[in-house]
């Protein structure tokens, strides 16, 4: 028998990758280009040129035996100090190769650093909508996840219902800016009012709170909107960045963890981390790709492409008569479901060939999310589907 832990989550298996799974089936039925899925956040832009010469260039130039070798678990001490560097010269900030640790993603980072800080029974709170891996990752370390609603119209945190939320065991908050599934931007002076109820908790019960900044669409925002970079604002902060989305690489699991030294017992938590790293089997990021980025730090990847698929997607669908929260980041739009059921709602988009994911498992029920990280004509083709979706709804054209 295996263990009941792993049991219950084959049992309540990603509905997401459901989705996907059952995108690809459909595509085989009815033809790739007659099924509209808006189910899995994959990019869909190509990693940059240079980032492909820079793998090239890596393998044909670098000794073969230590470009694949084994390496200190925070990974490479150059290519940290150039990620430092950079960091320092974008932020105003300054950190050494100390405060960056090489990780398998933002899902490695975030788990590297959930290990570091929980104890059983811990509790880390995460502002709801939320990205539904936090449960399995709070739970990896029997910590207990408290989701903490948003403002219903602006999908932004509420500072009197964080700090009617934080108990003695809060031992961590995560944040996700720019935001999944939502779409929203949490601006400074959000962040401001968070940052000041963390100050508050923190004294009131002699405890420090963990402010974890989980961001692997920081590249990703629109209109000039700024995405504030967290550790200025408040001192208890680690940051957890990805490459995933900014330069299009998710399989080749690269990103890192920001630990400054203004953190409540930093050189234990630094420490920490790179052991985490280690005993939970990562050993450390892939070499080849450690690499590779440090030659494109200044690389990203073409936002425009995600933002066209934004505008022409929200005025689409606004125009039909959907009611949007218009994205300001990341590759996603928050659409409420017509009618209230969104489990029910998404089933019937898959009548159209539309795959859109209930909120349910973001924690934000009534809602779906759309991944707009797909092709532009894809998006044009599936506009006569969302018609007929809009007609069974009696939705009225704007
Ligand atoms: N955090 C959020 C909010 C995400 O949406 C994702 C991936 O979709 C991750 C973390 C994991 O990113 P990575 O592929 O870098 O592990």
């Amino acid at each position: 028998m295996i263990s009941e832990k792993v049991i219950s989550l084959v049992n309540n298996g990603s509905a997401i990758r459901a989705m996907f799974e059952e995108g690809a089936n459909m595509a085989r039925e009815f033809g790739k280009e007659n099924v509209y899925d808006y189910s899995l956040g994959n990019p869909s832009v190509p990693a940059p040129k240079e980032v492909n010469e820079s793998i090239i260039k890596e393998v044909q130039d670098e000794n073969s035996v230590v470009l694949h070798g084994y390496m200190n678990n925070a990974g490479y001490p150059d290519v940290r100090k150039a990620i430092a560097d950079h960091l320092n010269k974008k932020f105003d900030t300054n950190f050494t190769e100390k405060n960056i640790l090489m990780t398998v993603g933002a899902a490695g980072g975030l788990n590297v650093i959930l290990k570091t800080l929980l104890n059983p029974g811990d509790e880390v709170l995460t502002f709801a909508p939320y990205f539904v891996e936090y449960n399995n990752y709070v739970a990896n370390f029997d910590g207990i996840i408290k989701p903490v609603k948003t403002d219903e119209a602006t999908f932004m945190p509420d500072p009197e219902k964080l700090r009617a939320a934080i108990t003695p065991k809060t031992k961590a908050l995560i944040i996700n800016n720019p935001n999944n599934p939502t779409g929203a931007v949490y601006s400074e002076e959000v962040i401001k009012q968070v940052a000041q109820v963390l100050c508050e908790k923190e004294k009131e019960y002699a405890t420090s709170i963990y402010l974890i900044a989980d961001e692997p669409y920081r590249e990703l925002a629109y209109d000039g909107v700024d995405v504030p970079y967290l550790t200025k604002y408040y001192h208890n902060t680690v940051v957890g960045y990805s490459y995933s989305k900014s330069l299009s690489l998710p399989g080749e699991r690269i990103g890192y963890l920001v630990m400054p030294d203004e953190l409540d017992d930093a050189d234990m938590i630094i420490a920490g981390a790179g052991v985490a790293n280690r005993v939970l089997g990562f050993v450390n990021a892939p070499s080849l790709m450690q690499k590779v980025i440090a030659r494109s730090l200044d690389c990203v990847t073409e936002v425009g492409i995600y933002d066209k698929n934004r505008k022409f997607l929200y005025e689409s669908l606004t125009k039909l008569g959907f009611e949007c929260t218009k994205p300001e980041g990341a590759f996603y739009l928050w659409m409420k479901a017509p009618g209230g059921d969104d489990v029910a709602f998404s089933n019937a988009a898959k009548k159209y060939h539309l795959l859109i994911v209930a909120g349910k498992g973001f924690a934000g029920p009534g809602w779906v999310r759309l991944a707009y990280c797909v092709d532009y004509d894809m998006i044009v083709r599936s506009i006569p589907a969302f018609e007929k979706l809009a007609a069974e709804y009696g939705l009225v054209s704007k």
